[in-house]
């Protein structure tokens, strides 16, 4: 245990979510992932537990705990080796939820966050347009302001949670001759008419439902609208922080997950009559990995304890996810060498978990758009300042 950042308390928990893994997610991953489908009680067993409102306030039935215990929460759904299952988990309560609690006002919030934080809905974060991802402020989704309603049109896609969840938090264009201050947010039913959605086929996160979502002349109460109008571009990059962090976390969670298991496994397979650890060139590549893993875990911890004193880590996240998402596919492909041809057998987890690791490089801004970031911070001396 890292006792500069986790306290016995925090240590007691990630062993009781262990447990709870393996008790009640584990035995139904591999259906999980063989179906595209997460089973509803899980949900709801997640929401009985209190794991999705750690960070929550308490009077939506949140637990209001600091930063670490959100990241034993991401290490350890790492560790179940499904990035899809863990992906619905962590959009659900980083990415819509996070929106939810920052922008909604008290009736969105007594509405949304309480049912999310108690399992009952799932939600998901619609940015992510047919025509591009990376320019968020080229969107075309439209919001046409028609008396006491908004007027949605347009597409989503890519979009984790998108099938299945029961509501949607929407970046839309309520002024079309703008960029980026022409976005707004907007809470919507799933069941409103007019939105369909089509589950999408993908190299990994299986278990997961990513889906293209289409919105045809959907009319949604102008109370919808979270926080101001206009104000969406802002509001997504105020939270880009935090989910390039998660993503970050993820990434190390998972490489240090796949070295264990490689570690292991070259303490049993035999060749040349001694077990492979004693080859040196394995045990150099173990030095490699362990060092990479480390050091980009104490980065996270340290930009995680900033984040928890309010301080807006834009280039710290944009780091975090640009190399642990890096190191993390490659710890992972080096790992599925030293099993060897076991590595490529879906019975051993390095086919999935490099599956799943690749789109730590894409999701969430991609490894050339963080650099982008980085560069205008570094070289051009940008400051990027959050929005209140
Ligand atoms: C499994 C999965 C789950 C996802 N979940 C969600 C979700 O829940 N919600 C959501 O809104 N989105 C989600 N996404 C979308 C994801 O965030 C986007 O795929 C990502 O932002 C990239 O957008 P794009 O795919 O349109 O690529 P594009 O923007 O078309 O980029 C294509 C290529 O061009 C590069 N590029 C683009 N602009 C520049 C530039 N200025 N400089 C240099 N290179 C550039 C990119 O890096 C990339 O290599 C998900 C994606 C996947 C695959």
């Amino acid at each position: 245990m890292n006792d500069m950042y986790f306290t016995e308390e925090h240590q007691v928990f990630r062993q009781s979510f262990r447990d709870f893994l393996q008790k009640e997610v584990v035995p139904h991953i591999d259906k999980w992932e063989k179906t595209g489908t997460i089973d509803r009680f899980i949900w709801e067993k997640f929401g009985e537990m209190g794991y999705f409102g750690l960070n929550y306030p308490e009077e939506y039935g949140g637990l209001n705990l600091d930063v670490f215990y959100t990241i034993i929460f991401l290490e350890e759904l790492q560790k179940v080796n499904s990035g899809g299952f863990a992906a619905a988990m962590w959009a659900h309560v980083y990415l819509a939820m996070t929106h939810v609690n920052a922008e909604g006002d008290d009736r969105i919030k007594e509405k949304y966050l309480t049912s999310s934080i108690n399992g009952e809905k799932i939600g998901c974060l619609c940015i992510t347009e047919p025509f591009g991802g990376s320019d968020v402020a080229g969107m075309r989704t439209t919001a046409e302001k028609k008396g006491d309603t908004y007027v949605i049109n347009g597409s989503k896609t890519f979009i984790t949670n998108g099938a299945y969840s029961d509501y949607l938090i929407v970046a839309a264009k309520t002024d079309t001759s703008s960029r980026n201050k022409g976005i707004s947010i907007f809470i919507i039913d799933r069941t409103t008419k007019g939105i369909s959605s089509t589950k999408l086929d993908k190299l990994g996160w299986k278990a997961s439902d990513t889906a293209e979502i289409a919105f045809d002349n959907v009319i949604i109460p102008a109370s919808n609208l979270m926080g101001e109008e206009g104000k969406g571009f802002p509001y997504i990059m105020n939270h880009f922080a935090l989910e390039r962090l998660v993503m970050g976390v993820n990434a190390h969670a998972r490489a240090e997950f796949a070295l264990e298991y490689a570690i292991k496994y070259m303490s049993e397979r035999q060749a040349f009559g001694k077990t492979i650890n004693k080859f040196q060139a394995l045990r150099h590549k173990v030095a490699d990995m362990a060092s990479e893993i480390e050091m980009c875990k104490e980065f996270n911890y340290s930009i995680a304890k900033r984040l928890n004193e309010g301080q807006y880590i834009v280039k710290e996240a944009s780091m975090s996810k640009l190399l642990s998402t890096k190191m993390a596919d490659s710890v992972i492909n080096d790992c599925l060498q030293i099993l060897g041809g076991y590595g490529y057998m879906e019975e051993y987890p390095m086919a999935r978990l490099l599956r799943d690791s690749r789109l730590g490089q894409i999701g969430g801004g991609t490894s050339e758009i963080l650099r982008e970031i980085i560069a205008k911070i570094v070289i051009d001396n940008k400051e990027y300042k959050q929005t209140t």
